[in-house]
């Protein structure tokens, strides 16, 4: 058996990701399992999903905690709780990062795992002109990764799984051209022979671990201002003080308490708290406040 673990944040797609890994694999012939687990449903929130691909019934459920491979899509996560993205590694065969800078990973956070990394963000930048979203790029990196999944399956799951949550044909046709960049981008990664991995783990592991994985950094009740939801972040909203009337609707509306007024009356974004759900720009009703995507938000 061949089990992947993705971590991402919410907005990410590392749900859909799995779905995709594995709806590509079933279409290649296999066994599969794929589910993910949610800590806070918010966006930017930390979220896995698993999956995992057997030639014989998977009787294994629960969260994987010996993954074969581990996809990341997004390194501010190794930050907030590096020993749950790391978990297992040792079982793993790689660890694949979604990463702009790869020589800022490679070695350092993971030195003891063979580590790769591409720029899905810039890829779905250039092809769908928004860094969120990442579910073609992340499930075609993990598909080519374990090399159990052709290109033309890994294209027909990506259409299938997209289009049953309601995403527009054009842009899963888009999407379709980020996966199939990915794909050919890649190289595979040497994994035990799947039926050698089948007879090494046949029996079934039903523990379930509670929410910890989805969410590492959501323990206590109360911790609002000690958890730097900052690193959630996946685009960074900016006030053009040209623009804003001081009307005072961002600083009511932010979720997050993330707005405070200066002595002006102009709002102050709290960077460490604001993470990124947009809703000020949304009810900004002057068009005074900006998206700009982040790199690391810390
Ligand atoms: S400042 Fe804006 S983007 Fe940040 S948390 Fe508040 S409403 Fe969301
Ligand atoms: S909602 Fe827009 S105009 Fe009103 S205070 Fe916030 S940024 Fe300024």
């Amino acid at each position: 058996m061949i089990r992947v673990r993705f971590h991402g944040r919410g907005g990410h797609g590392v749900k859909t990701a799995a779905r995709i890994l594995g709806t590509a694999a079933f279409l290649a012939g296999r066994h599969v399992q794929d589910s993910p687990i949610y800590g806070a449903e918010r966006r930017g929130a930390p979220v896995a999903a698993f999956a995992r691909i057997s030639d014989e019934p998977i009787l294994e459920r629960g969260v994987i905690d010996r993954p074969d491979l581990i996809v990341v899509a997004d390194e501010t996560l190794f930050r907030d709780d590096p020993a749950t993205v790391l978990a297992g590694q040792q079982y793993a065969a790689g660890i694949f990062v979604n990463c702009s800078d790869p020589q800022r990973f490679r070695g350092q956070i993971a030195p003891t795992i063979r580590s790769i990394a591409f720029d899905i963000t810039a890829a779905n930048l250039a092809k769908l002109g928004r860094p969120s979203a990442l579910s073609a790029g992340l499930g075609a990196a993990a598909a080519r990764l374990i090399s159990l999944v052709g290109e033309d399956q890994l294209v027909q799951a990506t259409r299938e799984e997209l289009a049953e949550i309601g995403v527009a044909e054009e842009t899963i046709e888009r999407n379709v051209e980020v996966a199939r960049e990915v794909f050919a981008s890649l190289p595979p990664l040497d994994f035990p022979r799947l039926e050698e991995s089948v007879s090494r783990e046949r029996n079934a592991n039903v523990v379930y671990d509670g929410p910890v994985r989805g969410a590492p950094s959501i323990r206590h009740a109360g911790n609002a201002a000690l958890r730097r939801t900052g690193a959630w972040r996946l685009e960074r909203p900016t006030v053009d003080r040209e623009i804003c009337t001081r009307c005072g609707l961002c600083f009511v509306q932010c979720p997050d308490g993330a707005i405070a007024l200066d002595g002006e009356g102009y709002p102050i974004i709290d960077y460490d708290h604001c993470k990124g759900c947009l809703i000020c720009q949304h009810v900004c009703p002057m068009a005074a406040i900006q998206a700009q995507t982040e790199v690391a938000a810390w």
